[in-house]
């Protein structure tokens, strides 16, 4: 829909918008009104250059979309129905928790298998595990591949699937190959398409591959994140999850800013599952159950949750951000408490 910044297009104006539209196989149909008119793209009006060459004319005010730029992540898309299930859980019926430590030592596995262990007994659908990782300091220990045996044996050990983050094209099929269901996409690479195209593919011919896409510390509109995802799935599998994580600037005490509020406003745009992580978001142990909690009172399908049986022995987050398994337990049954709530299906 094309907005004129006068009330009305001249008979040039509109022989010169015609003209562009009609390169990408569009019409366009004048709404006439009293005071002002309006001129409406018809035809199929989602391609990026098309609305460019018309926002690049000074006489236009601005572009209405009417059709979503989300051929397959769109709630209104034919995918609206299409269920995310991971070990055992579908996705939207019953709360989902993947919980477990941010960063695998490789040095002390018996620290992750006993997390493991106690992140099931508290209750989580699925275990996290840091293999290789994302750090700001290039000082800082960056991972070790020799933690994805670790990571698939702890699976194994529990029988909970895995999630890990892949940072490269060369982690992928690691992962893959290794048993990996769920491929993390962290939050900074949320924006490496190349990357997202690379997962993508992988998971074409794979069905029971997931992908959790954590939001981009520097996503501002929601149609940006979920475009990230409509990346993904344009291969063939859609079965992507978004996980808001918080965003920058940082309320000040915080390590990001909390923003599981999008969860209701990803909702209206998508049919996408979403699985809040608490744990990044504040960044610290005592304030990430009521994260938790707020995720839930939003509408989120599902939490990740960074857990460890002795904190102060993790590394990575583990130290500041990891819950004990008490008080992850406690931080379950909460949450699926207010699920149900949430859900009219009462106390379950
Ligand atoms: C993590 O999950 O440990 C992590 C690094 O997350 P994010 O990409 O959200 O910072
Ligand atoms: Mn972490």
């Amino acid at each position: 829909m094309i907005l004129p910044k006068a009330s009305r297009l001249t008979s040039e104006q509109i022989a010169e918008v015609t003209a562009i539209v009609a390169d990408f196989g569009c019409k366009i149909q004048p709404i006439v009104g009293a005071v002002r008119s309006i001129y409406a793209i018809v035809g199929d009006e989602r391609d990026e250059l098309m609305i460019n060459r018309l926002e690049g004319l000074n006489y236009v005010e601005r572009i209405d979309r009417i059709q979503s730029p989300f051929k397959l992540m769109d709630k209104r898309s034919d995918l609206a129905s299409h269920r995310i299930k991971i070990g055992g859980v579908t996705l939207g019926e019953k709360l989902f928790v993947i919980a477990g430590a941010c960063t695998i030592d490789p040095k002390n596995p018996s620290l992750f298998y006993e997390t493991a262990a106690a992140v099931k007994e508290a209750g989580a659908n699925a275990l996290r595990g840091g293999v290789w990782k994302p750090r700001t300091n290039p000082y800082s220990f960056q991972g070790d591949v020799k933690s994805l045996d670790i990571l698939m044996e702890a699976s194994r050990r529990t029988g909970l699937p895995v999630d890990t983050e892949v940072m490269e094209e060369a982690h992928i099929a690691l992962a893959l190959e290794a048993g990996v269901t769920t491929l993390q996409v962290g939050a900074r690479n949320a924006l490496n398409y190349s990357l997202l195209r690379a997962i993508g593919k992988a998971i074409a011919e794979r069905e029971s591959a997931a992908v959790l896409l954590k939001r981009s510390i520097h996503m501002g509109p929601l149609n940006e994140f979920i475009s990230a995802a409509e990346y993904i799935a344009a291969f063939g599998n859609p079965n992507v999850i978004l996980c808001p994580r918080g965003t920058t600037p940082t309320l000040d005490g915080y390590r990001n800013h909390p923003d599981e509020s999008i969860t209701p406003l990803l909702k209206e745009k998508t049919w996408a599952p979403v699985v809040v992580d608490p744990s990044h978001s504040v960044g610290k142990a005592c304030y990430v159950p009521a994260a938790a909690l707020a995720a839930i009172a939003y509408g989120a399908d599902g939490l990740c949750i960074e857990a460890h049986v002795e904190p102060a022995k993790g590394i990575g987050d583990d130290p500041k951000q990891a819950l004990t398994p008490e008080i992850l337990r406690n931080t379950i049954v909460q949450a699926r408490q207010l699920w149900a709530l949430r859900r009219g299906l009462g106390d379950q």
